[in-house]
């Protein structure tokens, strides 16, 4: 997208940020200055459809009433206690979301990456005290293609260059496996295995949806070896794939469910481990914690989500208005598109490289008013709000094949 010469407002705003922001990012050239429902709006006044959702956190679209209200309640009360005692809002929200994953306990965190680790940290105490394995031995079986988070730990098992290259030593203990293939993933398991840790449907790697009854053959390799199965579903659960977690989709159920992104109500990051007693369990006081986790105004919103989702309206919708926008992705396809990969309202759409890559295609995207985010170079992920209208879609579509034919 060429940046406008004009001495606008964003191109000010774009051009301070380089003097002291770290480039860990590159973003599209776009600032947003407000945001509604499906729609944002940059410092110039003009609209943007948002299919990206800051990467499903923000699954009931910008701003959505209930959750504003919710927070708003909370700011005039309390906000933060820590952990050191009680808050009246932490035990509904653990209650509520112990309930919508018929699970015993939650263990709320912040950020998905810090909920990875705290499933990890459950998964090798569980070893130890409950099945055990050596000291120090324990291990995890992850998949290629992974995405769980960005710390040390986590991007020690990532095979993704630019997520791991120079950033090492990083901590053995883990063994990786070609996502989709259950028996590579079953004879990976051993005596010392702790967990299999995998997402249900694997988003930063493109929306890549494993084989049908991948899901369930894992489980049943988890029961028979009697290892943990871990479902990151931090961007795949909580409506994203038309259903409450993307393993419903399979009427599969982990031992853990990793939640993050959407948890928050797209206002406050808040994440969360949870799992039955027999697991959970294993955590004793003082061995693990946060600071921010589990504060008052996150749970109020985390409460609210929960709520939000207890009538399965939002799941349905994803459901329905992902049918729809299938059905009109996959018209692209032979028209610059060369494939198509649809969950629920999430879709991974590759780019003929003939047309340009995927970040271009975003770029001609924005240009027309559409806000999408390429990944891994010739695939865009398409997760609008699941509030957004079946005529939106339409519209986006349109722009994405004119912007294909730019
Ligand atoms: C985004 C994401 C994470 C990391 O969440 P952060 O809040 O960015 O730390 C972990 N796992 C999956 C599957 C994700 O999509």
């Amino acid at each position: 997208m060429n940046m406008p010469t004009l001495d606008t407002a964003s191109v000010r705003i774009i051009a301070a940020e380089k003097d002291h922001l770290a480039r860990n990012y590159l973003p599209l050239p776009v600032v947003i200055a407000s945001g509604e429902g499906a729609w944002v709006t940059d410092a110039e006044g003009k609209r943007y459809l948002d299919l990206l959702s800051a990467y499903s956190a923000l699954n009931f679209g910008h701003r959505h009433p209930a959750l504003l209200a919710a927070a708003t309640a909370q700011l005039g009360r309390v906000t933060l206690t820590s952990r050191a005692f009680h808050n009246d809002r932490l035990g509904a929200f653990a209650t509520a979301l112990a309930e919508l994953c018929g699970k015993d306990l939650v263990l709320p965190m912040n950020t998905g990456a810090e909920a990875v680790e705290t499933a990890i940290k459950v998964a090798r105490a569980w070893a130890y005290r409950v099945k055990g394995v050596a000291q120090d031995a324990a291990q995890i079986v992850v998949a290629h293609g992974n995405f769980h988070g960005r710390t040390t730990t986590i991007v020690g098992f990532s095979d993704d260059p630019s997520a791991r290259d120079d950033f090492g030593p990083y901590p053995p203990g883990f063994v990786a496996v070609p996502y989709g293939d259950a028996a590579a993933l079953d004879a990976a398991i051993g005596p010392d295995t702790a967990a299999v840790l995998i997402e249900p449907i694997q988003g930063e790697a493109g929306v890549i949806i494993p084989p049908d009854g991948y899901l369930r053959a894992v489980r049943e390799s988890c029961d028979r070896h009697g290892v943990l199965f871990i479902a990151d579903e931090i961007q795949s659960g909580l409506g994203r794939a038309g259903t409450t977690f993307a393993c419903d989709r399979e009427d599969v159920v982990p031992d853990v469910y990793v939640l993050g992104k959407a948890l928050g109500g797209g206002i406050v990051p808040l994440s969360a481990v949870v799992a039955d007693e027999a697991v959970l369990g294993v955590i004793r006081p003082g061995e693990h914690g946060s600071t921010f986790g589990g504060n008052p105004l996150a749970c109020a919103v985390g409460l609210q989500v929960v709520e939000m989702l207890a009538s399965g309206e939002f799941q349905q919708r994803a459901a329905l208005l992902g049918e729809h926008l299938a059905g009109r992705l996959d018209g692209l396809v032979g028209h610059g598109v060369t494939a198509v990969r649809v969950a629920g309202l999430w879709a991974g759409v590759d780019i003929d490289p003939a047309r340009g890559t995927a970040r271009e295609v975003a770029e001609r995207l924005a240009e027309r008013g559409v806000l999408a985010k390429d990944t891994h170079g010739q695939t865009l992920r398409i997760a609008p709000p699941l509030v957004v209208r079946a005529t939106e879609l339409d519209w986006a579509v349109e722009q994405l094949r004119v912007a294909l034919d730019a």
